[in-house]
C-alpha cells in the first residue's frame, strides 16, 4: 500500500469501505506528500491538525455504520472557496490570513459527504489569469515541465492533482480557469452548467459566469464527486432549482449514434499543429467507438474574448468594491481620513491584474459608455448562446481543442495582457453561454514540448453533464493519457 496516491478515487473508496486503510492513514499519505513537494507551491494553507481531525471524524462516522462513496476521501479546495478552518485569500494580499465565519456551500456539501480537506490551493489573484503568475503568493510549477506554467486561474488545483498531492481538487471557471489549467497539466477538468453548483461562499469575480467545478484524474472520479457537489442552494440567487443528480448514470453508455459537433472555428490558423494532431486523433478515437462527427459552425465564437473582457471586468469592478478596508481584508496604516483609508487599502491590497480590471470595468459601466460597451457585449453574448443552441439541434456534444498551444513558459505572456487573454479563445464561448464543459488529457506536444500535455475539450448542452461525463469516460476506457503521471510523482515517489 505504499503508492496509494496513484490509485483512482474509486479504488481508494473501495479500500476505505473494506477497512484496508483508514481516512486518517490516507490523509497522512497526502499530507506527507504535500510537505515533500512544497516547492510546487500548489498549496497556500495546510493545517495537518485540522485535516487529521476531519479524517478522524470520517473514520468515526464509518465506525458508526455510515457508508458513502466519498466518506473519508481527501479533497483540496481552490482558495476562492471560503472555509472556516483554513485561511481564505483568493491568492490576494487583500485577504491575507482572512478566516471566514462560514464554509462555502461546495465545501459544506463535500464535507457532508465525508470528504476530508487537505488544504487551500494557490490560484491567480481573484481567479484573474491564465498562468497562475498573478498569485500574490508566487507562481505554481507545472509538474510535467518546470519551465511551463500550470495554467490558470486554477493552477494550484491542476498542478496538485497532476502531482498526486490530492486525488481531487475543487476549482472555479469563469472563462476557462478549469479547462485551460487542466489541459496544461494533463488532468481531467469539469465545469458544470452555470447555476448547477452553488456560488455561495465562492469569492466573486464575475457573477454571471463564475462556476464551481473539479479537477480529477479521471471522468469517473469527477462524476462521483460532482454528484455530491451540485444541487440547489437557496442562498445563491442564480442557483437552479432542480433535484440532485447522479452523474455516474451514463458512464457505461455506448458511443454508438452519438453525434459530436466539430466547430470549424476551433481549428483556424491560430491553432498550433502540435495541439491539432492529438485533438484530431481523439476525434478519430470517438469515431472508432461509434460516434459520428458532424461539421458545425459557431461564427460568433471569435467575439468571445472581446465580449468577455467587457462583461467580466464590469462585474468584477462591482464585486470587488466590497474590499474597502472597512469590513474585511487589508486596511492601510495611519490614514489621514476615510477616503485616504479606502484608496490606500485598495491600492496596497490589489495586485496589478485586479486593478487593471477594476479600471476597465468602471470605464465600460460609466455613463456614456455603458450602451456602447456593456449593452453591446451582452447582445453579442446572446448571439453566441443562440449559435450553440442551433449547433445542438445537429449534435449531442461539441468537441475541439481547449487551447491554441500547449503550456507556455513563465514570463512569456506576463508583459502582454492581451496575449494572455487569448489563452481562453476556445473556452470563453462556452462560459458565456453557461454550458457544461470538460478538458480531457489527449496527448502531448512535440520536440521541446514533448512533456507538455494537450487537452481535448467537450462541451454539452445545459444540464447534460451526465452524457458528457459518459463520453469522457468511454474515451478514457479506450486511452491511457489520463493515467500518465509526471516523472518524480508516480509510484516511484512513495
Ligand atoms: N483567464 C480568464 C481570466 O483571466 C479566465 C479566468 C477564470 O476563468 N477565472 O479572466
Amino acid at each position: 500500500m505504499s503508492a496509494l496516491h496513484v490509485e483512482s478515487l474509486a479504488a481508494l473508496s473501495r479500500r476505505l469501505a473494506a477497512r484496508e486503510v483508514s481516512a486518517v492513514e490516507l490523509a497522512r499519505v497526502y499530507l506527507e506528500r504535500i510537505e515533500r513537494h512544497r516547492a510546487l507551491n500548489g498549496y497556500l494553507d495546510v493545517r495537518p491538525e485540522v485535516t487529521l481531525a476531519q479524517a478522524a471524524a470520517a473514520d468515526a462516522r464509518r465506525a458508526r455504520g455510515e457508508t458513502g462513496p466519498l466518506l473519508g476521501l481527501p479533497v483540496a479546495h481552490k482558495d476562492i472557496f471560503v472555509t472556516r478552518e483554513f485561511a481564505s485569500t483568493a491568492a490576494s494580499r487583500m485577504l491575507e490570513g482572512y478566516m471566514s465565519p462560514f464554509d462555502a456551500t461546495v465545501v459544506e456539501r463535500l464535507a457532508g459527504a465525508g470528504m476530508v480537506t487537505l488544504g487551500k490551493l494557490n490560484c491567480d489573484e481573484f481567479a484573474m489569469g491564465s498562468s497562475n503568475e498573478n498569485s500574490a503568493y508566487g507562481p505554481v510549477a507545472n509538474p510535467w515541465d518546470a519551465a511551463a506554467v500550470p495554467g490558470g486561474s486554477s493552477g494550484g488545483s491542476s498542478a496538485v492533482v497532476a502531482a498526486r498531492l490530492a486525488p481531487v481538487a475543487t476549482a472555479t471557471d469563469t472563462g476557462g480557469s478549469i479547462r485551460e489549467p487542466a489541459a496544461f497539466c494533463g488532468v481531467t477538468g469539469i465545469k458544470p452548467t452555470y447555476g448547477r453548483p452553488s456560488r455561495w461562499g465562492m469569492i466573486a469575480f464575475a457573477s454571471s459566469l463564475d462556476t464551481a467545478g473539479l479537477m480529477t484524474v479521471s471522468a469517473e472520479d469527477a462524476a462521483w464527486v460532482l454528484s455530491a457537489m451540485c444541487g440547489f442552494d437557496p442562498r445563491d440567487s442564480t442557483s437552479v432549482d432542480r433535484p440532485d443528480e447522479d452523474y455516474t448514470r451514463d458512464l457505461q453508455r455506448p458511443m454508438d449514434g452519438l453525434r459530436i459537433g466539430v466547430p470549424r472555428e476551433f481549428f483556424g490558423a491560430g491553432l498550433a499543429a502540435e495541439v491539432e494532431r492529438p485533438v484530431r486523433a481523439a476525434l478519430e478515437t470517438y469515431r472508432a467507438l461509434g460516434a459520428t462527427l458532424v461539421d458545425i459552425s459557431l461564427p460568433s465564437a471569435e467575439l468571445g474574448i472581446p465580449v468577455y473582457y467587457v462583461v467580466a471586468p464590469a462585474e468584477c469592478s462591482s464585486n470587488l468594491s466590497r474590499f474597502d478596508g472597512v469590513r474585511y481584508g487589508h486596511r492601510a496604516k495611519d490614514p489621514v481620513d476615510l477616503l485616504d483609508m479606502i484608496k490606500r487599502s485598495r491600492a496596497e491590497g490589489f495586485g496589478p491584474e485586479p486593478r487593471r480590471r477594476i479600471l476597465v470595468g468602471t470605464y465600460v459601466l460609466s455613463h456614456g459608455y455603458y450602451d456602447a460597451y456593456y449593452i453591446k457585449a451582452q447582445q453579442v453574448r446572446r448571439l453566441i448562446a443562440e449559435e450553440f443552441q442551433r449547433a445542438f439541434t445537429r449534435c449531442d456534444l461539441i468537441a475541439g481543442p481547449v487551447t491554441t498551444t500547449v503550456a507556455f513558459g513563465f514570463g512569456e505572456k506576463a508583459a502582454d495582457p492581451v496575449s494572455m487573454y487569448m489563452a481562453d479563445l476556445y473556452t470563453i464561448p462556452g462560459s458565456l453561454a453557461g454550458l457544461p464543459s470538460m478538458s480531457l488529457p489527449c496527448g502531448f506536444g512535440e520536440g521541446a514540448h514533448a512533456m507538455r500535455p494537450v487537452g481535448l475539450q467537450l462541451i454539452a448542452n445545459h444540464f447534460d453533464e451526465a452524457r458528457m461525463l459518459g463520453a469522457a469516460h468511454q474515451y478514457q476506457l479506450a486511452t491511457d493519457w489520463h493515467r500518465r503521471v509526471p516523472a518524480g510523482f508516480g509510484a516511484e515517489d512513495a
